[in-house]
This record gives structure tokens, sequence and C-alpha cells, in this order.
């Protein structure tokens, strides 16, 4: 079984960085899956570190605030 290595960030779970896969003898054969290993690093991305991660919550992640957003729509 091959393997391929792919850090994430732990707090939204974007790509950080994705290595190449490690082969085994069976590579490119068919029916040959390439087993993902996710490792974690312990921070968000640039794009979801603007807010201050280290005291928020995981669960806060992909709320938008929506209040006042739906008001004047209809
Ligand atoms: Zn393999
Ligand atoms: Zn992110």
């Amino acid at each position: 079984m091959c393997y391929q290595v792919v850090e994430r960030y732990a707090a939204c779970r974007c790509l950080y960085y994705k290595h190449g896969i490690d082969r085994c003898a069976g590579y490119g054969q068919a029916g040959h899956v390439v087993q993902e290993k996710t490792v974690l690093v312990g921070y968000a991305c640039s794009m979801h570190s603007s807010h201050r991660a280290e005291t928020a919550s995981m669960s806060g992640h992909g709320i938008l605030p929506d209040s006042g957003y739906s008001s004047g729509y209809a």
C-alpha cells in the first residue's frame, strides 16, 4: 500500500502541505489505492487565523454572522 502524507491545519482543515506519494511495489496497478495519512498542524491557515484562533473554540469556525443579512432582502 502506498502512502501519501497530507498535512492539514487542525483548526480549519485546510490543506497545509501535500507530500509526495510513498510508492510501494504495486503502484499503478488496477484497483490500487493510495492511503492518505492526514497529519494535523496545530493552528489555522492565514485565511482563517485573521481573528485570533487561540481563544476561539473549534465550534465557532464557519459560522457567519447572519443578523441583518436577511432583513431588507424581501
Ligand atoms: Zn501501494
Ligand atoms: Zn483555513
